[in-house]
């Protein structure tokens, strides 16, 4: 069952920080994400929320596991985007948790570069795709747009013409 996005109930438009939250619409031509983006690393997390945001998604930044499971509890997300390596849990206990706590949304796992344990280890947890650190804002964008296109057909209203079709699973 589909969430109400805090957004969308009147009188939130604050988040917990006190910042003013974006509030744009969800229309059809609308291919902007939420997007949560998990990393300890403040220079990495500010210029990958940049990048984003110059995308016109929506960026919120966890810099722990711990927040970013309260983050994902509070609010929708259409992607979280998840370092492996943490304080306190790590990136494969918060993708364990995230789909334990059935997030419907994509995870995008940044692992080490070359680790390919660690790319076997979050899709088998439950992640959606993985990028090798470092990576390139370039092909982070272009994984944030695959991705956001998978989300973005699972969101969109079905119009069905001529025999009713069961819907594929
Ligand atoms: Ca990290």
């Amino acid at each position: 069952m589909a969430r109400l996005h805090p957004v969308d109930l009147p009188g939130c438009r604050y988040d917990r920080r006190g910042r003013a939250r974006t509030d744009r619409g969800r229309g059809a031509e609308d291919d902007s994400l939420r997007i949560l983006i998990v990393e300890d690393e403040v220079v990495i997390a500010d210029a990958v929320k940049a990048v984003l945001a110059a995308d016109g998604h929506a960026v919120d930044i966890a810099g722990d596991g711990r927040h970013a499971l309260e983050w994902a509890d509070t609010y929708t997300y259409d992607l979280v985007i998840l370092d492996v390596i943490l304080p306190g849990l790590d990136g494969f206990a918060v993708c364990s948790a995230l789909r334990m706590a059935s997030f419907t949304g994509a995870i995008l796992m940044l692992t080490a570069l070359d680790d390919v344990q660690d790319r076997v280890t979050g899709l088998d947890r439950g992640a959606d795709d993985y990028l090798a650190k470092p990576f390139s804002m370039d092909e982070l964008r272009a994984r944030v747009r695959a991705l956001g296109r998978r989300r973005l057909e699972d969101r969109a209203p079905r119009i069905e013409v001529g025999d009713p079709v069961r819907k594929k699973e």
